[in-house]
């Protein structure tokens, strides 16, 4: 898969990019991930990239033509076309689920909107689906842009060690995840559960499955509640959770 960025700060998510598993993973060419500055696109002698709004008010919009065109110039680059996402206070709310989705796709090209956003019409151009991280409104789309790529990119082949680093995790299957533990055994006085230190593979996911579903009734009810609509039978048998979805 290739990821492209489109930004006018790529040196925010370059740092990032060069980090921990998503840095790993692109080093050792499970994904391609590249930024682009929207700003070289410009045509204008002074290398605008914004102006006023129409209809007046505070803050500066982005201009349509250096996004439009830096967007053009990636399309040409991919084999098939790419999703076409703007990142947007407006858009649908990521999950795990779109994450999924969009792990399936050949590429990516992310927009990162700053200021008070981009001119409406490159979007509609450009038939961008726009996508929001959460019901807030941040400076730039550079955060957001990275969410979806580190999201997407741990459900790539070999970016996690194997498919059970994030088929058990919280979101993957409908429930939160149960609770971890490391060394050493006790800790200021607190013990790791004896189950989990039995060796007995049955009774530990057993044991598993049963924390996930406490966790999730106490801390996400809604999930809880639409998890057991969909899977009445785990509440008597306790079945291994991953093959739920
Ligand atoms: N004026 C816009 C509005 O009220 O909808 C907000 C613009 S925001 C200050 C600047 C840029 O940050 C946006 O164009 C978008 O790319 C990004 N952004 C801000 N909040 C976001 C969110 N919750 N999800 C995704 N992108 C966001």
């Amino acid at each position: 898969m290739r990821i492209d960025i489109a930004t006018l700060f790529p040196e925010m998510c370059d740092a990032v990019l060069k980090t921990s598993v998503l840095g790993r993973g692109i080093k050792n060419g499970c994904l391609e991930v590249c930024t682009h500055d929207i700003r070289l696109y410009t045509e204008n002698r002074h290398r605008n990239v914004d102006d006023k709004p129409y209809g007046g008010g505070t803050g500066m919009v982005m201009m349509a033509q250096p996004v439009y065109d830096c967007v053009m110039a990636l399309i040409s680059q991919h084999k098939a076309r790419p999703r076409i996402i703007y990142l947007s206070p407006k858009g649908e709310i990521f999950s795990q689920e779109k994450a999924r989705e969009l792990s399936r796709e050949d590429g990516l090209i992310l927009i990162c909107g700053h200021y008070e956003g981009v001119d409406e019409r490159v979007l509609e151009e450009l038939d961008a689906e726009e996508i929001s991280v959460g019901d807030y409104v941040l400076t730039g789309g550079e955060l957001p842009a990275l969410i979806i790529t580190d999201a997407v990119a741990r459900l790539l082949k070999g970016v996690l060690p194997n498919e059970d680093a994030y088929s058990i995790e919280s979101h993957y299957a409908g429930l939160l995840e149960f609770p971890q533990y490391t060394r050493p055994e006790v800790w200021r006085g607190r013990s790791v559960p004896e189950t989990l230190l039995s060796g007995d593979h049955a009774k530990i996911q057993e044991w598993q499955t049963q924390k996930a579903l406490e966790v999730t009734k106490s801390k996400r009810p809604d999930m809880y509640e639409k998890y057991i609509a969909q899977n009445p039978e785990i509440l008597s048998s306790g079945k291994k959770r991953k093959d739920s979805k």
